[in-house]
C-alpha cells in the first residue's frame, strides 16, 4: 500500500508592534511553531501606537537575525508588506500579530499597530488574527503562557475553517489565574481622564504628553471590555470597511447648497 501523503504544514507570518525583541512575540512564535512553519517578520523596535502607517518616504532595511526571524525599521504594516511581497518566498497561510503587551479593547484597535498588522494581512486576502495580553503597561510581569496557549488553539481553528470574507479577529486575553473560556464580543468605547498631560521641561519650555488613565468604559454585555471584566477571552470580529451603512440614508436626504 502506497504510503499516505504527508500533509504540507501552513505557513504562518508572525509580527507585532512591541517589536522583534519583545517577550510575547518570542512566546507567539515558539507556541505556533507547533502549528505550521513560522516566519516572524517584526519592527526592530516598539512600534506601539502606530496604527497603520506605511513608509513610502525613506528606503526599509531588513536584518535577519535568526533562521525565517527577521528585523525591519518600519512599522508593523511595513512587515507584513515586505513579508509577503518581499522577503517570503511562500505565500504565508496565516498572519499572526501579537503578543501584544497592553490590551486592545474599542477605539484601541483604530491606534494598534498589533492589530493593523493583522489588517494589512487581510487587505492581502490573508486570514489574519491580532492577540493581546491585558497588563499593566510598563510592567514585565505578564504571563504570556495561557495567550500563547489559545493563540495556537485559535490559530489551528482558523487555518482548518478560515475566516468570513474581509475580516480579521481581535483577540484580547485577560490576565486572571482561571479564564472561563471566550466570548464573541463587538467593539466598546471606553473613557479616559487626564488625556493630556502639559509640563515644562528643563529649559522651562512647554511640552505635551498624551495618554490618560481610564475612567469607565461603555457598550454593554456584549462588548469586548465585558467579557474581559468578566474573565473571557474578546474575540471580535473586525472588517475594514469603514462605511457607517445605517447612516446612509440619512445623508442622502442632504441637500447641501
Ligand atoms: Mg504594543
Amino acid at each position: 500500500m502506497a504510503l499516505q501523503k504527508r500533509k504540507k504544514r501552513p505557513v504562518i507570518l508572525v509580527s507585532n508592534d512591541d517589536g522583534i525583541h519583545a517577550e510575547g512575540i518570542k512566546r507567539l512564535a515558539s507556541a505556533l511553531r507547533r502549528v505550521g512553519s513560522v516566519y516572524v517578520v517584526a519592527p526592530d523596535r516598539e512600534r506601539s501606537a502606530a496604527s497603520h502607517s506605511l513608509t513610502l518616504h525613506r528606503p526599509l532595511r531588513v536584518l535577519e537575525t535568526a533562521k525565517q526571524t527577521y528585523a525591519v525599521d518600519g512599522t508593523p504594516t511595513d512587515c507584513i508588506n515586505l513579508a509577503v511581497h518581499g522577503i517570503l518566498s511562500v505565500r504565508p497561510d496565516l498572519v499572526v500579530s501579537g503578543i501584544n503587551r497592553g490590551i486592545n479593547l474599542g477605539e484601541d484597535v483604530s491606534y494598534s499597530g498589533t492589530v493593523s498588522a493583522a489588517m494589512e494581512g487581510t487587505l492581502l486576502n490573508i486570514p489574519s488574527i491580532a492577540v493581546s495580553l491585558e497588563g499593566e503597561y510598563g510592567k514585565e510581569a505578564y504571563d504570556y503562557k495561557p495567550a500563547a496557549a489559545f493563540a495556537a488553539k485559535i490559530a489551528r481553528h482558523v487555518l482548518k475553517t478560515g475566516l468570513p470574507k474581509d475580516t480579521l479577529i481581535n483577540v484580547n486575553i485577560p490576565q486572571v489565574k482561571n479564564i472561563k473560556g471566550y466570548r464573541i464580543t463587538h467593539l466598546g468605547k471606553r473613557f479616559f481622564n487626564d488625556v493630556v498631560v502639559e509640563k515644562l521641561d528643563p529649559r522651562g519650555k512647554k511640552y505635551y504628553w498624551i495618554g490618560g488613565s481610564v475612567d469607565r468604559w461603555e457598550g454593554g454585555k456584549e462588548c469586548d471590555f465585558h467579557a474581559m471584566q468578566k474573565g473571557y477571552i474578546s474575540i471580535t470580529p473586525l472588517h475594514l470597511d469603514l462605511t457607517n451603512y445605517s447612516s446612509l440614508e440619512e445623508l442622502n436626504g442632504w441637500k447641501v447648497r
